[in-house]
């Protein structure tokens, strides 16, 4: 047994067959030694505390009783038997119950001696009971180490099942915390030090046995830290090697099309934060390494012009730029926008969709191999093999969250040199979210709304209230404005939500009456180029009103839009809702929202709606979506490998997170390749880390 090392496995343990031990790593991915010491309590709980029977009330946690057995019984039942034992302890009875191993058990218990229970209870016929208990003989109770917090580690039904229960996994970690009294250290002692850490050693003994409150927190900080601190390390390295490594385009000059674009062209005066970011663009591009920037702005803050703008840069200078949606409607708003601003400037620009006939798509893929096409704009059709370019120099894609990463990697293909990227988001991401997930880009934030911009108001009401919705719908009409009514679609009940919304566009069509109102309706189960036709009949202002499922929900851009209508809001998640509000808000004029819901509400849809009706601030209404739904719900399964934490958690652990940051980008200034002998610990780990899982949450 000396022999034992961290990578030996499971069942070189005493006692763990390899039955046992396969059982375990299929249950629970432990293979190794070094698995189950780094396999984590998810709580713990006081044995030194003993309940009188007399003192148990309904639903109270596992309890721990001492008292006799004084009478058993066989109970048959349809199928097969249980097994009755009548426990006493001077304040009281109840009876302990066994479903399986029901003769075994018979056997092993002994009437009218002193045992100690352990378990959840509950109440059958006025009675308290206690299936399966962990029951032990208060001699043999007495002779275990007793610490005060006892782990409780994760299980499966088929662990219980087969009878590794919790009190045999403590059995296994306590011998091998025994067998192996020194961890090694992972962190160097400089970090320890600063952060008065525990070292590992402590922290592991502590995280499975804590001999205190205190040495539990004390654990946990350590271990939570040196989390994030390895993922952080991960991304701000990878980071590093991508800029000194892979080449990137050198976009040399602002030229004519920038500069004509800027002087003659623009609608409108850049805000200070849109042109902060173009400089923070423009000196990526110019170093010679590859850009991999994200941009963060809330809805409405004007992403798009700064995308045109950086792809004018990159034309200035001979290259091709794409920008992606991943929406045909906002692919081709994005279009219809960008056309209109380039006006009678001389940019090829093409709109490439999967509807894009034949020919058309003939030529453009033609133009893009000949370079005479300068600008592609489109959705995932962009990423097909047959699209080649001459020379891209530089890819934006917007609403990034809805492209996958294998997707996104394509990109790369496009050339020998990978193009500049910028990524834009749909919504602002928390910052501790964003830390984590795009940690190895660098970031840019448009955090400033063009001026002019009236909040917009909105409220909460309830179908009952709908009459009066209608009234006010109508009153902003008869000023001249245009309103959405909007429906949810979710896929599992296409056919109910799709009923939800065509008796929903009945009932408005009836209180809206042609030929004095005039009303739009999109859906998902239209064709393409009649969405676009009933899209355009309201951006012309031919009809007033937009029944419309969530289509609507990336980009659409029809300023003098004034209303939102949400129905079923509390089936929207809070970012879905902000965005949706985002569609109005856009021009001068005031703007609402009115988030429809029933009576009946969870609390988290109230605090959804509550939330709503308070801020207009994107990143605020990210905090608390993070807050209701966790990093994993947030962005998506792509990125689970990072925000698949073991013991850090995004939400609460922020402040470690910040820290663990800072300290990787200074460990990493001072020594990229970790050669100095202080940091041999962290290289060590960093290396085994490294090896098992990349971390590809993102572009490359
Ligand atoms: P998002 O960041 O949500 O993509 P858009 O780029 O669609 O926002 O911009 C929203 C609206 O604001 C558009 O109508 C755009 O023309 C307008 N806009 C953008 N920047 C400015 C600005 N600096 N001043 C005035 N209007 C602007
Ligand atoms: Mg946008």
């Amino acid at each position: 047994m000396s022999q034992l090392n961290l990578h030996s496995p499971l069942a070189y343990l005493k006692g763990v067959g390899p039955q046992r031990a396969d059982l375990i790593g299929r249950e629970l991915g432990l293979w190794t030694v070094s698995d189950l010491l780094n396999f984590f309590p998810n709580r713990y709980i006081d044995r030194t505390r003993f309940y009188r029977i007399n003192e148990l009330q309904p639903n109270t946690a596992e309890v721990q009783i001492i008292g006799k057995i004084t009478q058993i019984k066989t109970v048959q039942q349809k199928r097969g038997s249980r097994l009755v034992a009548v426990f006493e302890d001077g304040s009281g009875r109840m009876e302990l119950v066994w479903f399986r191993g029901v003769k075994w058990m018979k056997d092993k218990l002994i009437p009218h001696v002193p045992y100690v229970v352990f378990g959840k209870t509950n109440v059958f016929n006025g009675q308290f009971n206690m299936p399966h208990p962990e029951i032990e003989l208060l001699k043999d109770y007495k002779k275990g180490v007793q610490s005060a917090m006892q782990p409780i580690y994760p299980s499966t039904e088929k662990l219980s099942n087969k009878g590794v229960t919790n009190k045999i996994m403590i059995k296994m970690v306590q011998q091998l915390l025994v067998e192996h009294p020194r961890i090694q250290e992972t962190l160097s002692q400089q970090l320890l030090d600063k952060f008065k850490l525990v070292s590992k050693t402590e922290a592991i003994f502590n995280i499975h046995f804590p001999q205190s409150q205190t040495a539990l927190t004390r654990a946990q900080q350590r271990l939570k830290f040196e989390e994030l601190f390895f993922i952080q390390l991960q991304l701000v390295r990878k980071k590093l090697i991508r800029k000194n490594t892979i080449k990137g385009y050198v976009f040399k000059t602002v030229g004519d099309y920038f500069t004509t674009f800027y002087n003659d062209y623009l609608p409108f005066e850049l805000t200070q934060a849109q042109k902060r970011v173009i400089r923070e663009i423009r000196s990526d591009v110019m170093t010679g390494a590859q850009m991999n920037r994200l941009l963060q702005g809330d809805v409405g803050s004007g992403k798009t012009i700064v995308g045109l703008l950086v792809m004018l840069i990159a034309i200035d200078n001979g290259f091709q730029a794409t920008i992606m949606a991943p929406t045909e409607i906002l692919a081709t708003q994005h279009y219809n926008a960008i056309t209109e601003m380039l006006g009678d400037l001389n940019v090829n620009v093409q709109l490439l969709t999967g509807s894009t006939r034949a020919k058309k798509r003939k030529e453009i893929h033609q133009g893009l191999q000949d370079g005479s096409l300068q600008i592609l704009i489109g959705t995932h059709a962009v990423l097909e093999d047959k699209v080649q370019f001459k020379n891209l120099g530089l890819a934006i894609i917007d609403e990034q969250h809805r492209f996958g990463v294998a997707q996104r990697a394509k990109l790369w293909m496009k050339n020998e040199i990978p193009p500049h990227i910028l990524v834009m988001t749909a919504t602002p991401i928390p910052r501790t979210l964003a830390m984590s997930v795009y940690g190895d880009l660098e970031v840019s934030m448009i955090d400033e709304l063009p001026p002019g911009r009236k909040q917009v108001i909105t409220a909460h009401r309830f179908d009952s209230n709908r009459l009066s919705v209608f009234q006010f719908m109508k009153e902003e009409i008869a000023k001249g404005r245009q309103v959405y009514v909007v429906y949810p679609l979710i896929k599992e009940s296409q056919k109910l939500d799709f009923k939800d919304l065509m008796d929903g566009y009945e009932s408005i069509s009836r209180y809206f009456p042609k030929p004095e109102y005039q009303i739009s309706i999109v859906h998902g189960k239209m064709k393409a180029a009649d969405k676009e036709f009933e899209m355009q009949r309201f951006v012309k202002k031919e009809t007033q009103i937009m029944v419309a499922t969530t289509v609507i929900e990336v980009g659409v851009n029809v300023p003098n839009a004034s209303v939102m209508v949400i129905e079923s809001a509390e089936r929207f998640g809070l970012s879905q809702l902000h965005q949706l509000r985002g569609r109005v808000g856009r021009g001068a004029e005031q703007s609402y929202c009115i988030l429809m819901t029933s009576v009946k509400l969870t609390s988290d849809a109230k605090t959804r709606m509550a939330t709503m009706v308070k801020t207009n601030d994107g990143f605020e209404i990210a905090e608390v979506d993070l807050g209701l739904r966790g990093p994993g719900d947030l962005m998506g399964t792509q990125q689970s490998g990072v925000l698949n934490l073991k013991i850090a958690d995004i939400v609460k652990d922020t402040a470690i997170l910040k820290r663990a940051r800072e300290e990787a980008i200074t460990l990493i200034n001072e020594d990229p390749n970790l050669d100095l002998p202080q940091n041999q610990a962290i290289k060590k780990t960093y290396t085994a880390i490294h090896k098992r899982r990349a971390i590809w949450s993102n572009i490359s």
